[in-house]
């Protein structure tokens, strides 16, 4: 393939690009921003493979490799489970990072790659080289914990060393002299010590900034890490000097950037002290871990499924508010037929979505999107927080931080500020759980003593599966 041939697809496979992130903004077009990705990618690939930075030694290399890593993503994709795709996309976050690092090295001690450059051109190349393996190994190690947070593998709580802030700072100043070092090097051999030394702190570093955060933070860190995934891939760009990636990667790193900010908002959080770290390890320590058994605070009223079955059959309007509780019993599809049948009947049935439920951004859109639930009536938080107050039955499905009255009552909470799902102001607020457990964030919530609030204690599916068999008998 032709040299401008090659550059013609990098435009195409850019537009792409930028009509899929258009696409994937929204619910209704997110298929064919899918398709257009996938799409651009594959040309980015066969523009990549067949251009002229290749040659024909290369090709069997590129075709083994694709082979390989094919087998292990098809494998991945059909037996991963709708609840571990968040720990799947930080695996992939840091195997971009890891990229970024491998390419880096692979450069620096590649002859080809820094021939030609002199003066200025040689140390910008340094920079990049430098630069590159530093965001990649954050990126990298970063992740891994982030992967070990999500699956449950690493304890939630941050883990908070005495003078945290103070040991970054540090390891950033060494970063730096030993960067002074690096683009000092005479020789291969001077400028390897500085690199190495670089990296083993930049991973330590992504070890230190994730293991610091905690509980309902966690969000923030997944798409953070999502962003620096990108400036890894457009640092890589820039050492191969491949202007799709750097094109590519740069998309990728502002549009995490964006999440990140959009997913502080949700939380009403300052970037800053999300990377500072510590959320839940205040004054008011979350009781008990994410997920762990709490003392309870009152005494609560449970329900049977027959009963939350005539109560939905009497209502006008219902709010359904799903969390992660929802994705790990899979009972979307119930969740679907129920919605079907009182809308049949005339309820005005609605769905709730807190832009942190769950365990990865839209991941409730996602599944109400697989059991087909119509857009129209899938709603954001803020969309439909005032009209609880005129609603008969709020069904909160597998959902605990996200509904929970101790963030806006209690100053002291970990929680205090995080806008939430005003359910308590419905008429009668049911909740769906297995038991009293607290949910990510590890704190207790009063809204199971509330006394218009019901517990259906039980499995989200089994319970809604008995629910949905009572209204239509
Ligand atoms: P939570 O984790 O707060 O609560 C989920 C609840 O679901 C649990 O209390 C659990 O209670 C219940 N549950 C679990 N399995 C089942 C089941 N099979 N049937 C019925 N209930 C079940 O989830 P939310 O969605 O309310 O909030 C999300 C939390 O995750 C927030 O703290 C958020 O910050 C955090 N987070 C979000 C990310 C994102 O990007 N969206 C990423 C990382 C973290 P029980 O065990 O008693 O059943």
């Amino acid at each position: 393939m032709s040299a401008s041939l090659a550059t013609v697809s990098y435009i195409g496979a850019t537009i792409l690009f930028i009509l899929s992130l258009g696409g994937l903004s929204n619910q209704e077009t997110s298929r064919r921003g899918n398709l257009f990705g996938m799409v651009g990618m594959a040309l980015a690939v066969a523009a990549t493979v067949f251009g002229p930075q290749v040659t024909a030694a290369g090709i069997p290399w590129i075709v083994g490799a694709m082979v390989v890593g094919g087998a292990i993503g098809l494998y991945a994709a059909r037996t991963v489970q709708m609840t571990q795709m968040p720990e799947l996309v930080a695996l992939m976050h840091s195997m971009v990072g890891m990229a970024a690092v491998l390419v880096g090295y692979a450069t620096y001690v590649d002859p080809e790659a820094t021939k030609g450059f002199e003066g200025a051109e040689h140390t910008i190349h340094a920079m990049e080289i430098y630069v590159g393996i530093f965001i990649g190994a954050v990126t990298f190690s970063g992740s891994v914990i982030a992967f070990g947070k999500l699956s449950g593998r690493v304890g939630g709580k941050p883990m908070l060393l005495p003078g945290r802030h103070w040991m970054n700072l540090a390891g950033l100043i060494a970063v730096i002299v030993f960067g002074r070092l690096f683009l000092q090097a005479e020789t291969l051999q001077d400028g390897m010590l500085p690199l190495f030394v670089m990296t083993a702190i930049a991973l330590l570093f992504g070890v230190h900034m994730v293991m610091a955060i905690g509980g309902a933070d966690m969000p923030v860190v997944v798409s953070m890490l999502n962003s620096y995934s990108g400036w890894a891939a457009a640092a890589t760009g820039f050492m191969l000097s491949n202007d799709l990636l750097i094109v590519t990667g740069a998309l990728v790193g502002s549009s995490g950037a964006i999440l990140s900010y959009i997913m502080c908002n949700a939380m009403n959080r300052s970037f800053i002290s999300v990377i500072a770290g510590g959320f839940g390890t205040t004054a008011a320590a979350p009781k008990a871990a994410g997920g762990a058994a709490v003392e309870p605070a009152g005494e609560v009223t449970p329900i049977l499924a027959l009963e939350t079955a005539e109560m939905l059959r009497e209502a006008k309007n219902v709010i359904i508010v799903p969390g992660y509780g929802m994705a790990v019993a899979q009972a979307q599809h119930t969740v679907y037929e129920i919605t079907k049948h009182l809308r049949e009947k005339g309820v005005n049935v609605r769905f709730g979505i807190h832009p942190v439920a769950g365990r990865m951004p839209g991941h409730m859109n996602v599944l109400l999107a697989e059991a087909r639930v119509p857009y129209d009536i899938v709603f954001e938080m803020d969309e439909l927080n005032d009209d609880f107050p005129d609603t008969d039955v709020t069904m909160v499905i597998g959902a605990n931080d996200i509904v929970n009255p101790a963030a806006q009552d209690d100053p002291t909470s970990p929680i205090a500020g995080m806008p939430v799902l005003e359910v308590w102001k419905a008429r009668t607020s049911i909740v769906m759980k297995r038991s009293m457990a607290s949910g990510y964030a590890g704190v207790d919530n009063p809204l199971f003593y509330k006394d218009n609030n019901r517990m259906l204690f039980g499995d989200a599916k089994k319970m809604l599966d008995e629910v949905l068999v009572a209204l239509k008998s």
